[in-house]
């Protein structure tokens, strides 16, 4: 019989589960209903007490916790999921795919003589040869071809893409938390603080409902035989300031970072949608000045309803790749619509 565990782990604060650790307890718990199995929640963090409010009632709540847990570190993350791990003693390890735990997991998976899945989708039981078998589901190639897996191999950790599922909502009675004691493993690493490349502002937003595309249209002449470069700058961050969108780029325009030309100075190449990109999840995207082109479309798989704006009536969106496609020139379009956006708010 399968028995489920499901890791977590705490946000900077130390006492409240991250989102998509919250969306791997609803993983589980969908699991262990089909399964009729067993779940535990194993949690990673400085003040579990307060974190395990946000969890069910229904499953049996492990933690390991204290101040060696304030930070992701690879030799006490490990340790941490490990000892979860063995005093758990599932088959089944569902963990969301956050940096932290994709850092660690891997390798506690071969500590424990188990096997990994990484990047999971969505998880199933179909009954194969009269046995109920869980299959998982995770995408190849950029998104392009998408894999049904199975495996008797046990135990079976699979990390969860974070957005693939509906983040736990406590009623707020929760179950009370066993500590698991071990002494921490002695680390070399002491975390100081954190350095980020400069951006001026965080434009890149996962939870947010819409994902606005910049492309290299932006910075390019204009009918008056100029570039606007400052102008469309002031334009987009009006915009996202405007509707808390997050913004995504071309690869053409955050490509000319490196080669000396003017550039808008909020984007990074860690903006970039597409085929060498990222592949977020958003409800909408809004793709502005950017051809449509297939290696960049393909980083839109997640993304449900699509619009563009661009001067091309002939670009690749256009081309069935959008379902609304605006001809036109987006510096007034977007001049206007936050213009529109200002007049809304209280
Ligand atoms: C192996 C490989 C991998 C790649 N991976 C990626 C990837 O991950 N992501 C990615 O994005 N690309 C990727 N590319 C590049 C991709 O093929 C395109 O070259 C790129 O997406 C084009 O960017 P763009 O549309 O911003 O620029 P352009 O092709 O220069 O298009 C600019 C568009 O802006 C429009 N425009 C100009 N001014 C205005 C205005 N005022 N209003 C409205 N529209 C305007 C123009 O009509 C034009 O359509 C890859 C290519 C290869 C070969």
């Amino acid at each position: 019989m399968e028995s489920i565990l499901v890791l977590t782990h705490a946000d900077e604060s130390g006492s409240a589960l991250t989102k998509p650790s919250l969306e791997a307890v609803t993983a589980g718990l969908e699991l262990a209903a089909r399964l009729a199995a067993p779940l535990t929640i194993g949690i990673v963090a400085v003040d579990a007490q307060t974190a395990s409010k946000a969890l069910p009632s229904t499953a049996r709540i492990l933690a390991v916790s204290g101040e060696p847990y304030a930070q992701p570190r690879y030799a006490t993350d490990a340790a941490a999921c490990a000892a979860l791990w063995r005093a758990a003693n599932p088959t089944i390890v569902l963990a969301p795919a956050s940096s932290r735990f994709t850092r660690v997991l891997p390798s506690v998976a071969h500590r424990l003589g188990g096997l990994i899945d990484t990047h999971i989708s969505s998880l199933q039981v179909e009954a194969i040869s009269g046995t109920d078998a869980i299959e998982v589901t995770r995408w190849f190639y950029r998104q392009r071809v998408e894999a049904v897996l199975t495996r008797t191999a046990r135990p079976w950790f699979l990390l969860l893409d974070p957005g693939t599922n509906a983040a736990f909502a406590s009623t707020g009675a929760s179950a009370p938390i066993e500590e698991i004691q071990f002494d921490p493993p002695t680390t070399k690493t002491t975390v100081t603080g954190f350095r980020a490349p400069e951006q001026g502002q965080q434009t890149i937003r996962p939870d947010a409902k819409l994902l606005f595309v910049a492309g290299a249209g932006w910075t390019k002449k204009q009918p008056d035989g100029q570039t606007h470069v400052p102008e469309a700058a002031d334009l987009i961050l009006g915009f996202l300031t405007a509707t808390g969108a997050s913004l995504g780029s071309s690869k053409s325009l955050v490509d000319q970072g490196g080669e000396g030309n003017s550039v808008l100075p909020f984007l990074t190449h860690l903006n970039q949608i597409g085929q060498t990109g990222a592949t977020p999840r958003h409800a909408k995207g809004l793709s502005t000045c950017c051809h449509g082109e297939e290696p960049h479309v393909v980083g839109w798989r997640f993304i449900a309803d699509r619009r563009a704006i661009s001067l091309d009536p002939n670009c690749g969106w256009t081309r069935g790749k959008a379902d609304v496609v605006y001809v036109a020139d987006a510096f007034p379009v977007i001049a206007k619509l936050n213009a529109l956006l200002q007049a809304q708010k209280p």
